[in-house]
Parts: C-alpha cells; sequence; structure tokens
C-alpha cells in the first residue's frame, strides 16, 4: 500500500492573512505531494513497504537519504496542516496548558522558546513542541526533514506541534522576515488538535 497525500483539512484561504492560499496550494500540492511520491519510490519494492511511517521513521539511520528526506517530508507535512486551523489561535487549555506551565513555566515563555528554535534553525528545518521519552513537554528544533520520531534526532520524542521553517513555507508572504512569519503562526494553531495528540502521545 503506498503512502497517500492527504487532503488539507480546510480551504486554501482558510489561513489567511496569516499564512496566504498561494504558499498553501505549492506546500500541499507541490512540496507535500512531491514527497509523497518520492517516498512511495523510495520503498518500492523494500521491505519497508506496507510499514507504517512512524515505524520507518524510528529506524531512520539504517535507511538512505532519500527515505529519510521524503519520509519525514510526508509526515512533517500531514502534521503541519493538523495542527493550524481557521479558527486557531488562542491558547492552549487544559492539561495541555498545565503540562506546557509546568515545562516552561508559562505560555509565554513557551511561545518565546518555540520561536527561538524556529528563527534560529540555520537554513531548512523545523521547530517543534514534542513529548520526551521523560513525558514531560520539550522545545527542539530539527534540520531538513528531520523530526524527534527519529532515530537520529537530538531530541526524541513524540511530536504534537511543528512548524516548517524552511523558505518555501513562507518566502511569498514574507521573503526574508521569518520572524515575522512565525509570530503570524501562533495565530494559526489549533490547539484542540495539540491537546489530542499530547493527550495520546503522554
Ligand atoms: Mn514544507
Amino acid at each position: 500500500m503506498a503512502f497517500e497525500l492527504p487532503e488539507l483539512p480546510y480551504s486554501k484561504d482558510a489561513l489567511e492573512p496569516h499564512i496566504d492560499a498561494q504558499t498553501m496550494e505549492i506546500h500541499h500540492d507541490k512540496h507535500h505531494a512531491g514527497y509523497t511520491t518520492k517516498l512511495n519510490a523510495a520503498i518500492e519494492g523494500t521491505d519497508l513497504e506496507g510499514k507504517k511511517i512512524e515505524d520507518i521513521l524510528a529506524n531512520i539511520s539504517q535507511h538512505g537519504a532519500g527515505v529519510r528526506n521524503n519520509g519525514g517530508g510526508f509526515y512533517n507535512h500531514a502534521l503541519f496542516w493538523e495542527v493550524m486551523g481557521p479558527n486557531g489561535g488562542g491558547n492552549p487549555s487544559g492539561e495541555l496548558a498545565d503540562a506546557i506551565n509546568a515545562a516552561f513555566g508559562s505560555y509565554e515563555s513557551f511561545k518565546e522558546e518555540f520561536a527561538k528554535a524556529a528563527t534560529t534553525q540555520f537554513g531548512s528545518g523545523w521547530a517543534w513542541l514534542l513529548v520526551g521519552a521523560d513525558g514531560k513537554l520539550h522545545v527542539s528544533s530539527t534540520p531538513n526533514q528531520d523530526n524527534p520520531l527519529m532515530d537520529v534526532a537530538e531530541v526524541k520524542g513524540t511530536p504534537i506541534l511543528g512548524l516548517d521553517v524552511w523558505e518555501h513555507a513562507y518566502y511569498l508572504k514574507y521573503q526574508n522576515k521569518r520572524p515575522d512569519y512565525v509570530s503570524a503562526f501562533f495565530n494559526v494553531i489549533n490547539w484542540d488538535e495539540v491537546a489530542k495528540r499530547y493527550a495520546a502521545a503522554k
């Protein structure tokens, strides 16, 4: 069974003005589609065919660059679309808010740490909020299409929020101003979805 490009869970202009429709269209229909096609090509005829993406990523050090880059790209973008939404923004609540306060001191401190991870990741990569092996929340960043599920990640765990800081994610609207894109991202975070992922991961 080949991996399939997931549909966006909202329309391409749903995240305007924070993330523009043209960026969403190219990002999903071209970039994410490309990772999906190339992942399928990379695993075709190998024993990775039919495996869950999470299981492939957990042993990524044993596979080639094609599986690492495109497997990461396939997984990361699927998560990215889901953790954003047209009714996003605001603050986390409930158990997730408690865990954020416990790990970072406050929501504002978490925001600062996450934004710093996103803006200081050199070149292409991702910023993450993840549940570590210790059951606690951590912020990290990874290069390229790596993610915390990979055995090669510096900070390992289950990602529950991710921000794509590749230039293709923001250049049309924000050009070189990555910090503005990172600030705008907080207006579209779907905290209900992040809370769901937290509850499943902890
Ligand atoms: Mn991307």
